[in-house]
């Protein structure tokens, strides 16, 4: 198994310097964190190993033999090499066909925060792919969290590394319902967000973006909490404004395919500010350009996880269209930062949280091929065949330009992307070949 090493990940920004941790100081809120603690959370965080039982221990009679132990361990050493100690594992036994969990013994070290610097913070939708890294960081920093998810798009999976840690909590709970709780902090961010989840189930994303936000609102309200809502790019629809500044009303079809997570939005928005002017609540809108990271489900349907599958499969690249269409893409951990900032700062106001570096898809899909196969190469198992870029029919109403002005996040957070999209697509590669080589994917 050639499973990268977090010592060989040299990560550099976009002026050329180290990336060595996440986060920074903004509004007496201190979001920083060690990357390599976060990688070890996410790159490698739980592992399946194939162990054939012997005959003469069975292993659901609770025996295991020596031998076994012994594979165990060795696969265990391969394993978290460089990784440190927060990995999970799974063992497979093909004789019996089953399959046998544990969950971490040891939390990583969280900071111990005073009791009016920690606040009680619930993400909704903390179990999907931004949740997820928002719960490692807000965990790590001290404070303590609840997660709230109907587990539609997201997994337990994502999260279950904190399950048991005292600071922790995770609750099935779907938000079209109304939920109690005391928290000072609220992160809205439940709904689909790829197009084929949100189109699985229209009324159902019209749902969880109207009554969902309604009852968290309802929440704010009621706890005095602070809210903060995901909101999206998608507001701006098809845009006749580029690049698109929070201040464009947007060109969105109001009956088209996409209208369901778009409009959804958009009243989601206009809810937000009215519970804002009618009762006060504390608001804060995050507009969200395209994101990409590990833990992106694999199949989800977005640009990113489907070009990279594809790639590392030696599959076809399927571009949509004429592939000249455009997009920024933003790595996660820039958004997380974003997020945080906004959710501390005094800005009430919309704001764009996105990357300026704009591809066309066909541009995107060569940066992924070439990405990939310099993985490969580095990891001595460069196949024969080059990766064909491949053209079909483009979906309908597929926004033709997509770029934010980040300005206002600027100015008024202090904030701005610090990964290059080669960097953030490096590493979700080797993320993903790594869920690969142990046949997770
Ligand atoms: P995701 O699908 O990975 O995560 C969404 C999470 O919400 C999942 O865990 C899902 O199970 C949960 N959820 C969905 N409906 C729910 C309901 N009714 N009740 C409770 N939980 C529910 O998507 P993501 O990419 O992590 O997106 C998170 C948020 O960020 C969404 O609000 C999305 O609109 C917004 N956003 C994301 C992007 C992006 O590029 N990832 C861009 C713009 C906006
Ligand atoms: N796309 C593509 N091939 C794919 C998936 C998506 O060419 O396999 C295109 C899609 O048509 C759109 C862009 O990539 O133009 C981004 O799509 P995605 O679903 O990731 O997000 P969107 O920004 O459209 O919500």
């Amino acid at each position: 198994m050639d499973s990268p090493s977090v010592e060989k990940i040299h990560t550099m920004d976009k002026e050329g310097n180290e990336i060595t941790s996440v986060g920074f100081e903004r509004f007496g809120f201190d979001s920083a964190v060690q990357l390599d603690v976060l990688r070890s959370l996410y790159l490698r965080p739980h592992y399946v190993t194939t162990i054939h039982s012997s005959l003469n221990s069975p292993k659901l009679n609770g025996g295991s033999s020596k031998r076994e132990q012994e594979e165990e361990e060795h696969e265990h050493a391969r394993f978290i090499q460089g990784f440190g100690l927060y990995q999970s594992k799974s063992i497979y036994h093909p004789d019996d066909h089953s399959i046998s969990y544990t969950t971490l013994s040891r939390f990583p070290p969280v900071k111990l925060l005073a009791p009016d610097k920690r606040k009680r913070i619930l993400v909704t939708g903390g179990a999907g792919f931004v949740g997820s890294h928002l719960v490692d960081r807000l965990m790590l920093l001290g404070h303590d969290v609840t997660v709230l998810d109907n587990f539609f798009t997201g997994s337990k999976t994502t999260v279950s590394h904190w399950v048991g840690h005292p600071n922790f909590e995770m609750v099935r709970h779907d938000v079209v319902e109304p939920f109690m709780i005391e928290c000072d902090q609220i992160y809205h961010l439940a709904c689909p967000a790829s197009p084929p989840h949100y189109q699985y189930n229209p009324v159902k994303t019209v749902k969880t973006s109207f009554m969902g936000t309604l009852n968290m609102l309802g929440l704010a309200k009621r706890t005095k909490a602070r809210f903060l809502i995901s909101s999206t790019s998608e507001v701006y629809g098809d845009p006749e404004v580029h690049p698109q500044t929070e201040d464009y009303w947007g060109h969105v079809n109001p009956i088209g395919p996409r209208a369901c997570y778009d409009e959804g939005k958009r009243v989601a928005e206009t809810l937000t500010y009215g519970f804002q002017s009618q009762d006060g609540v504390d608001v804060r809108v995050a507009r969200i350009f395209n994101t990409f990271g590990p833990r992106m489900n694999p199949f989800d349907g977005r640009v990113v996880s489907n070009f990279i599958i594809q790639a590392l499969k030696g599959e076809d690249m399927t571009v949509f269209g004429d592939g000249k269409q455009t997009r920024s893409f933003q790595y996660i951990h820039d958004l997380i930062d974003g997020l945080i900032a906004l959710m501390n700062s005094n800005e009430t106001r919309p704001v764009n949280i996105g990357n300026g570096d704009e591809f066309t898809i066909g541009e995107f899909a060569e940066l992924v091929r070439d990405v990939v196969e310099k993985v490969q190469e580095e990891d001595g198992c460069k196949p024969a065949r080059k990766v064909e870029i491949i053209y079909g029919p483009i979906p309908k109403d597929d926004p033709q330009r997509r770029r934010p002005d980040t300005t206002r996040a600027k100015e008024t957070l202090g904030w701005q992307p610090r990964w290059t999209v080669r960097m953030g697509v490096e590493e979700m590669v080797r993320y993903y070949k790594a869920k690969m080589a142990e046949g997770s994917i």
